[in-house]
C-alpha cells in the first residue's frame, strides 16, 4: 500500500478541517424551473447503455457501469488490459525517441511560444509543462481555465507552478453566465462541472489559434488510463470526432444553449457573451488549416500520477491537502475546485462508482494498493456524501437544497439497478467485494 493511503488509515484522518470562504454568489436564476421534470429527460447517452447486472473487474474494483469499458472474458476491464499491453509490448526508449522528435518540429527560436500545454495548476499539467520547459528547452505557454469555485491549495499550487518560471494564461470567463451553465449541464446531464471541462478542454485551443502555436500537449489519454474506449491504443492523440462523446455525454453545447434557452437557465444576453465560444472547440476548418496537433505525453512515457505528485513537490513545492479528500482516501489529486466533489457524487449516483473507486482503481493497477486493500477503501468511502462545501456549492448553483435532492433522486430513480432503499435510506445494491 502506498505511504498516503496507509498513514491516513492507520491515522483515522479524517475531512473534519474546513476552510472558510465568502465568495460572491448573487442569485442567477430568475424564474422557477421543474429541475426534476427536467432531469428526467437527461442528455446523457451513456445511461441507456449501463448494463443491467453489475460486475467488477477481477483485477482492479472498477465495475461495468463506466461508459465505455469493457471486461472480458476472464473478468477483466480494458484499463488492466491496457496496462498489462504497456508493460509487456511498449517499447519506452522508441516513444521517448518519437517524443524527442516531436519537439525538435516544434521547438522555436524566435521569443514565440512553442507548445501550449493546459494547466489546471494541478500535479499532472504542471509536471508537463516543468519538464516540457527545463529538460526539453521547450518555450511552453501554460493557459489555465480557471476552476469555478478555487480553493486555497489549488491557487497556491496554481502559483507556486508560475512562480517556477513558466509563462501563463489564467481565463476566468463570465462567472454568472458559467454558474448559469454549471446548473443547466447539473440539471441536464447530472453533471454541473460540464461548465469547467467544457471549457478546460477548449479554451486552450482558442488560445493555441491565437498565438500561432501548433502544438497543445496534455497529460494523459484518461480513456485508455483510467477505462475507457481502447481504439486510439496505437495513436498519440484522439480525434475530434470524438471528443464530444469521451468528454461531454454525446451531447452538443448547441443542444444545450437552445434547451437552456427555452426554458429559462439562459437569456438572449448570456447568448451573446463574448465567453460562450470557449465551451466548444474552434470552428473545424480553422482548426485544420491552423495545422494544430494534439498530443498526449501519457503516450510517449508510462504515466504514473503518484510519481508526478512526488515530481511537483520536489521542482517547486507542490502542496497535498492536509487531510483526505472527501469521497475519498487520497490527498494529492483533484485539488482545486470546492465544488468538484459533487462531480464525482453524481458519477456514484448515476453509475456507482465514486471517487475512491477511481482512485483506488488506478493504484492497483500502478502497484500502489493491493486489491484487498482497494475493496476495503472503496467500501469505506466511496459513498460518502460530500458535506463539507455543500452549502457553498447550493449557493453556487442557487438552488434549494429540495431542489438539489430532487435532481439527485431523478438520476437515482434511473438507475434502479444500482440503487435500493432499505428503511428509508438509499444503498447500493451491489459493492466491490
Ligand atoms: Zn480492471
Amino acid at each position: 500500500m502506498n505511504d498516503i493511503a496507509s498513514s491516513k488509515i492507520r491515522k483515522g484522518v479524517d475531512t473534519g478541517y474546513k476552510e472558510k470562504y465568502n465568495y460572491f454568489l448573487p442569485k442567477i436564476t430568475a424564474k422557477k424551473i421543474p429541475y426534476a421534470e427536467h432531469a428526467a429527460n437527461a442528455f446523457d447517452a451513456q445511461l441507456p447503455l449501463r448494463p443491467e447486472e453489475i460486475v467488477f473487474c477481477k483485477r482492479c474494483v472498477m465495475s461495468n457501469q463506466r461508459p465505455r469499458i469493457i471486461i472480458d472474458e476472464k473478468g477483466v476491464c480494458s484499463a488492466c488490459n491496457y496496462f498489462e499491453y504497456k508493460r509487456r509490448h511498449i517499447d519506452w526508449d522508441k516513444r521517448r525517441k518519437q517524443f524527442e522528435e516531436l519537439l525538435d518540429q516544434h521547438r522555436r527560436k524566435d521569443g514565440r511560444y512553442d507548445v501550449v500545454v493546459p494547466c489546471s495548476g494541478g500535479k499532472d499539467s504542471g509536471l508537463l509543462a516543468h519538464k516540457l520547459k527545463y529538460e526539453y528547452g521547450m518555450h511552453p505557454l501554460c493557459v489555465t481555465w480557471s476552476p469555478l469555485l478555487y480553493s486555497n491549495i489549488g491557487f497556491q499550487n496554481f502559483q507556486n507552478m508560475i512562480l517556477a518560471g513558466l509563462n501563463s494564461v489564467l481565463c476566468s470567463p463570465n462567472r454568472i453566465l458559467q454558474r448559469k451553465l454549471a446548473k443547466l449541464c447539473f440539471v441536464m446531464q447530472g453533471d454541473h462541472f460540464e461548465a469547467f471541462s467544457r471549457g478546460q478542454i477548449y479554451y486552450p485551443f482558442h488560445v493555441a489559434l491565437d498565438e500561432g502555436v501548433d502544438l497543445v500537449m496534455l497529460g494523459e489519454n484518461q480513456e485508455l488510463e483510467y477505462v475507457g474506449d481502447t481504439k486510439n491504443v496505437d495513436i498519440p492523440y484522439n480525434p475530434i470526432e470524438d471528443w464530444e462523446g469521451y468528454y461531454h455525454k454525446d451531447t452538443s453545447f448547441k443542444k444545450l444553449l437552445e434547451f437552456g434557452c427555452e426554458h429559462g437557465y439562459l437569456d438572449e444576453e448570456d447568448i451573446n457573451d463574448p465567453s460562450l465560444k470557449w465551451y466548444a472547440p474552434p470552428p473545424r476548418e480553422k482548426f485544420a488549416k491552423a495545422g494544430i496537433k494534439f498530443r498526449w505525453y501519457g503516450w510517449y512515457f508510462n504515466w504514473v500520477p503518484q510519481e508526478n505528485y512526488y515530481y511537483v513537490a520536489e521542482h517547486y513545492n507542490f502542496q497535498a491537502m492536509p487531510r483526505r479528500s472527501e469521497m475519498t482516501y487520497s490527498k494529492y489529486a483533484s485539488l482545486d475546485d470546492l465544488t468538484d466533489p459533487f462531480h464525482f457524487y453524481m458519477m456514484l449516483i448515476k453509475f456507482g462508482i465514486g471517487r475512491a473507486t477511481s482512485d483506488a482503481a488506478h493504484e492497483v493497477r500502478d502497484g500502489h494498493l493491493l486489491r484487498d486493500e482497494a475493496v476495503a477503501l472503496v467500501r469505506r468511502y466511496d459513498s460518502e456524501f460530500p458535506e463539507k462545501y455543500f452549502k457553498e456549492f447550493l449557493r453556487y448553483l442557487d438552488m434549494a437544497e429540495e431542489e438539489f435532492w430532487s435532481v439527485v433522486n431523478t438520476y437515482r430513480s434511473m438507475a434502479p439497478h444500482v440503487w435500493e432503499k432499505v428503511n428509508q435510506k438509499w444503498k447500493l445494491k451491489c459493492q466491490v467485494s
